[in-house]
């Protein structure tokens, strides 16, 4: 049964309004009501699809269509629409972190730390987000902040699309149950609230299931120009996993500019999202694929201080070679113009070109060795 179903069974009859994602229906909110304000994915993710409302923001999956507008509880929703119940251990781990929360409330100085207590809830809300913010690129002051991706990070429309891409209109500040997450103190005992930044959302997905959202504010709202939605995983991005050649970099817009251009080339990605993550913290597959791999390109951001006298001891130099060390067959491959890819696509450079030969720069100080 996929959220169409429901919806139709519901009473409403939608209109396909778009072939985007498997297709988008549009029809009144069954809450809240209007005319074409609640947007429906049957094929969107892996089961059941996803649906959204414009204006009351209620959204998700199709078990919480089943809770949101059928007022069913959990267990029922999942006989509904035949799915399992998760299974005692999850229910046991909801359980002790639910404890742990108690101990937020009696010793907030202590602590720092970002917990999801409720994983279904986040997950529920950061897929409605994710649908939301690629809605909201599509449709609104596209001038703005499409034509941003496209025309100065050199994102084709469908790298955007594919990479779920999005943009919060306006800042909001959510409470931190209503994400099911655990609350965050500030000094003055007060609950920090969650920050949902204006600005481009990077998502990193799997499948259907929301790892983490990433905002990058404009330029103009200062610093800091990234942030992580509270509740983020923080493992980094992974393009053709099973590449025989990667290239490393820092951004995640720029990894995705690489793996665009280099798409004939079949060249893996690897997006470290900072240039301080070191080799030993990747997720033990990640290593294994660079262990494997014949080519390793190391493209960290070429960015020393103008008044450093070692030009390799900054960053990106220092990272770089904690990357060389670990991995024989990795090769340094900078930028020819300007400090990253992206300034390298554009000022003109052929991406496509400049890997071709940074591959065989590798391949000849293989032969060397
Ligand atoms: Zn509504």
């Amino acid at each position: 049964m996929n959220v169409l179903e429901l919806y139709q069974d519901d009473g409403f009859q939608p209109r396909r309004v778009a072939s985007t994602n498997g297709g988008e229906w549009a029809g009144p909110c069954p809450l809240c009501g209007g005319g074409d304000r609640f947007l429906v994915w049957p094929n969107r993710g892996k089961e059941g699809g996803s649906y959204w409302c414009r204006q009351c923001n209620i959204g998700g999956d199709v078990i919480q269509y089943c809770r949101d507008v059928r007022k069913m509880s959990f267990p029922e929703a999942c006989l509904r629409v035949g799915r399992e119940l998760p299974g005692p251990s999850y229910r046991r781990s909801v359980k002790k972190t639910q404890a742990s929360t108690m101990q937020y409330h009696a010793t907030p100085a202590l602590q720092q730390e970002t917990s999801v207590v409720d994983p279904g809830l986040w997950q529920a809300r950061a897929r409605t987000l994710v649908d939301e913010t690629t809605y909201n690129l599509w449709h609104y002051q596209q001038d703005r902040w499409l034509k941003w991706l496209t025309s100065h990070r050199g994102l084709h429309e469908e790298t955007v699309k594919e990479a779920s891409l999005g943009v919060m209109l306006l800042d909001r500040w959510p409470e931190p149950q209503t994400w099911g997450l655990a609350p965050e103190f500030k000094e003055d005992g007060r609950v920090k609230r969650v920050w949902l930044a204006q600005g481009h959302t990077i998502p990193l997905l799997e499948g259907s299931e929301v790892l983490r959202i990433k905002f990058r504010r404009p330029k103009s709202a200062g610093d800091p120009r990234y942030l992580f939605l509270r509740g983020s995983s923080p493992q980094v991005r992974v393009i053709n996993p099973h590449s025989l050649s990667f290239v490393i970099v820092e951004n995640e817009l720029d990894g995705l500019l690489v793996a665009q251009e280099g798409s004939s080339l079949g060249i893996g990605v690897i997006a470290l999202g900072s240039a301080s993550v070191k080799p030993g913290s990747l997720a033990p597959e990640v290593q294994a694929a660079l262990k494997n791999s014949s080519y390793i390109l190391i493209s960290l951001d070429f960015d020393p201080p103008k008044d450093a006298e070692d030009k390799d001891a900054w960053a990106g130099g220092k990272a770089a070679r904690a990357w060389l060390k670990k991995f024989p067959q990795a090769h340094r491959w900078l930028p020819v113009k300007g400090k990253d890819v992206t300034e390298m696509w554009q000022a003109g450079v052929s991406i496509k070109a400049w890997l071709e030969a940074g591959i065989e720069r590798a391949i000849k100080a293989k032969e060397a060795k």
